[in-house]
């Protein structure tokens, strides 16, 4: 495949075969951020325990978890798992955002996309996937989030030169060839997401079933 709007193509495809995907799944920017941050390295199913955990300890905020030690906190997130230094890094989340009042509309009108960006990558436990996941769906900025499915499909489809490929060059292809929109960005990341955890599996691909199929140059296997 060439490039230029070769990514809508795929988005339009995605969209068409899998539908609106509807995320982030949860209700506040709060909670997007712990998903976010408890997320790293295991399996949504077991950020929902952890998250469900919480809620039935009361704890629904940023704010919330200062409240408790990080030993009981800790117990909380058990099954997201590396959970120490998780409530480590959720607890350092909530005290960066406690100097702005937890207030999300007010970091985003004090600094812009870059700074802000800047201010997320210091805090402990936020490497770029983390930071991107939470500019795009909780201060809902236009920010591609990549990760290990994105390029992994990329690779695959011809439109990335390496599967290894740096985290802000994939990125840059897709902010040079797609409008920065984050209903754009926020649906077409979490495509990506399903059709990896369906079909374009990291071995034996499901290529007869993908929507794909006919665009893909199958590159690495
Ligand atoms: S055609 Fe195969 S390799 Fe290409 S995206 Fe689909 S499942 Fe992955």
């Amino acid at each position: 495949m060439t490039a230029g709007n070769d990514y809508i193509i795929i988005f339009d495809t995605l969209l068409n075969a899998f539908g609106p995907q509807r995320w982030w799944p949860s209700d506040t920017a709060d909670e997007t951020v712990m998903g976010a941050i408890l997320t790293q390295n295991v399996a949504w199913t077991n950020v929902e325990k952890a998250l469900h955990h919480l809620k039935k300890n009361n704890l629904y905020t940023l704010k919330d978890i200062l409240e408790i030690s990080n030993e009981k906190l800790a117990d909380l997130i058990l099954p997201a798992r590396f959970s120490r230094q998780k409530a480590v890094y959720l607890k350092e989340f909530s005290l960066f955002l406690q100097k702005y009042d937890y207030d999300y509309t007010n970091l985003k009108q004090e600094f812009d996309l870059k700074e802000l960006r800047k201010k997320l990558l210091e805090i402990k436990g936020v490497g770029n996937e983390t930071a991107d996941s939470i500019l795009l769906y909780a201060f809902m900025l236009p920010v591609f989030v990549i990760d290990v499915y994105t390029k992994r499909v990329f690779f695959r489809i011809g439109l990335s030169p390496d599967e290894n490929i740096g985290y802000a060059e994939l990125q840059n292809l897709f902010h040079l060839n797609l409008k920065r929109d984050v209903g754009l960005f926020n649906e077409y990341h979490a495509l990506i997401v399903k059709l990896c955890k369906d079909t374009c599996l990291k071995k034996n691909p499901k290529c007869a079933d993908c929507p794909l199929n006919q665009i893909c140059l199958k590159k690495g296997f």
